[in-house]
């Protein structure tokens, strides 16, 4: 279908609004124009009428009228005298068929006729407009003096007139335009230049640069399209690293299996090595899998296809069946584990999930921490919010590592995590859940002293 481009569509709408003020504004302008002229035409008319009519009232001898037939002859305007009984007492020029009809019609005898009255006033399709005013001797009225004006010096008026408004109408018309051109284009092309910028990113490329916004709702669109972008791009190169993160860990698993396996091969190996090797390639595998484990839990927490079951438990008995597991452990490094909540705490969690959150701060507590010092598991709910807490006094995170730790696949010594086992993803996923359970986690830590992760749900 013929599709209008946006700034022909803004300059057509722009045009014919204009179009509409500018016909009615100049039918009101003709209108005015032409009633006040005529208006001065019917009032210099009367007005000379009545001129004569005060001249014939004083002396109405034969010398003044002839005087004022000459005058006639000389204006613009005919005029004609006649006594009360329309015999024509002196005319300034020919009377002719129009002028005789007007002449013709009754008039009334009243006094207003002093003041002069408007015998024709179609000056469109008569030939003449006339006036009529009385003049009076010794109280009664003693004759008429018609002033007639032919129409057409009205008409070439009111023609001319026309033709101005036309020109001026036509003038403004092409000036308008010539702006709403400039105009429309002005206006669309942040339009254009967005739709473009949603075009490229439609097709993956999200290296798009919008101008400056303004500081209106085209200025608040364009920035909403240029933040889409930035975080598309962002996320692009964020899935780029990540991607290249997990080809890096499956890779170097994959090398050990593949090499240890194909020495395991060999015929003439000793049974004690065949099987330290084929412990190794297991090791390895387990490794993988893990892997692939907590990136598919990731995944799931993404997609969001994994449910919350909250339920009510009590936040001591919680801890403390996880503190219970995992004490062993720690007892085994030599770390003190202790515990501190109050048995009256209720929170709503979803025990499977949480506990999944506790297992992990726990267990890198004990990953990140030397053969000595102290962790700390602390419950406390203040203020409609229930923090739990996990202090430990390992090896710290530095502090340009901290805003980071959450991220996926990082980890602040690639060597000694990979010694311990870690993928970066532990963290990752603990954030996930907690969000999961719109609650928040935060971190402090002093490199070489300790970290403190702390959890805060609102109840
Ligand atoms: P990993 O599986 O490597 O432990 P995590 O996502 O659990 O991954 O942690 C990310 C990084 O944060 C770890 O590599 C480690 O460097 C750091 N980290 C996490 N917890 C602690 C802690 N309690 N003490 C010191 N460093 C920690």
């Amino acid at each position: 279908m013929f599709t209008l481009k946006i700034s022909i569509k803004v300059g057509l709408w722009f045009s014919l609004c204009i179009l509409l003020i500018e016909i009615v504004s100049m039918t009101f302008l003709h209108r005015n124009l032409v009633h006040t002229r005529i208006h001065q035409e019917f009032d210099s008319l009367l007005a000379r009428g009545n001129s004569h009519s005060g001249v014939l009232e004083i002396n109405s001898d034969s010398h003044s009228l002839s005087h004022i037939g000459l005058m006639g002859s000389q204006s613009d305007a005919h005029v004609v005298v006649t006594d009360t009984t329309g015999e024509i007492l002196i005319t300034s020029n020919k009377i002719d068929r129009s002028i005789k009809d007007i002449l013709d019609k009754p008039i009334s005898k009243s006094n207003l006729l002093r003041n002069g009255k408007i015998i024709q006033d179609d000056w469109k399709n008569e030939q003449y407009i006339a006036t009529v005013t009385a003049f009076n001797k010794n109280g009664k009225i003693s004759g008429y003096v018609y002033m007639f004006k032919n129409t057409d010096d009205v008409q070439k008026l009111i023609s001319q007139l026309n033709k101005h408004i036309f020109i001026a109408s036509i003038l403004i018309l092409l000036t308008i335009l010539f702006f709403i051109f400039f105009l429309s284009k002005a206006l669309t092309k942040p339009l254009i230049t967005m739709k473009e910028a949603t075009k490229k990113l439609s097709i993956g490329d999200f290296s798009v640069t919008l101008p400056k916004p303004s500081n209106d709702e085209l200025g608040e669109l364009s920035l909403s399209i240029q933040t889409l972008a930035n975080d598309l791009n962002y996320l692009k190169q964020e899935r780029n690293e990540f991607l290249a993160s997990i080809s890096h860990e499956l890779r170097t698993p994959l090398t050990y299996i593949n090499g240890y396996a194909d020495i395991a091969r060999r015929k003439n190996l000793d049974e004690k090595d065949r099987v330290q090797y084929l412990d190794i390639i297991q090791e390895e595998s387990q490794r993988v899998s893990s892997l692939l484990k907590e990136l598919f839990d990731l995944t799931k927490l993404d997609q969001n296809t994994f449910s919350i079951n909250k339920e009510q438990v009590n936040l001591n008995n919680f801890i403390r069946s996880i503190y219970e597991r995992v004490l062993p452990a720690y007892k085994n490094k030599g770390i003190q584990l202790v515990l501190d909540c109050p048995s009256n705490i209720l929170i709503d969690i979803d025990p499977i999930r949480f506990e999944q959150v506790l297992i992990n701060l726990l267990d890198n507590s004990l990953k990140y921490s030397n053969e000595t010092g102290t962790t700390l598991i602390k419950g406390v709910k203040q203020n409609g919010e229930v923090q739990i807490t996990v202090k430990d006094q390992g090896i710290g995170i530095p502090s340009e590592d901290l805003p980071h730790i959450f991220d996926r696949l990082y980890r602040v010594d690639k060597s000694r995590s990979r010694a311990t086992g870690g993928f970066g993803l532990g963290l990752a996923i603990v954030n996930q859940l907690v969000v999961a359970h719109g609650g928040e986690i935060k971190v402090k830590s002093q490199f070489g002293k300790g970290t403190c992760f702390t959890i805060v749900i609102n109840q």
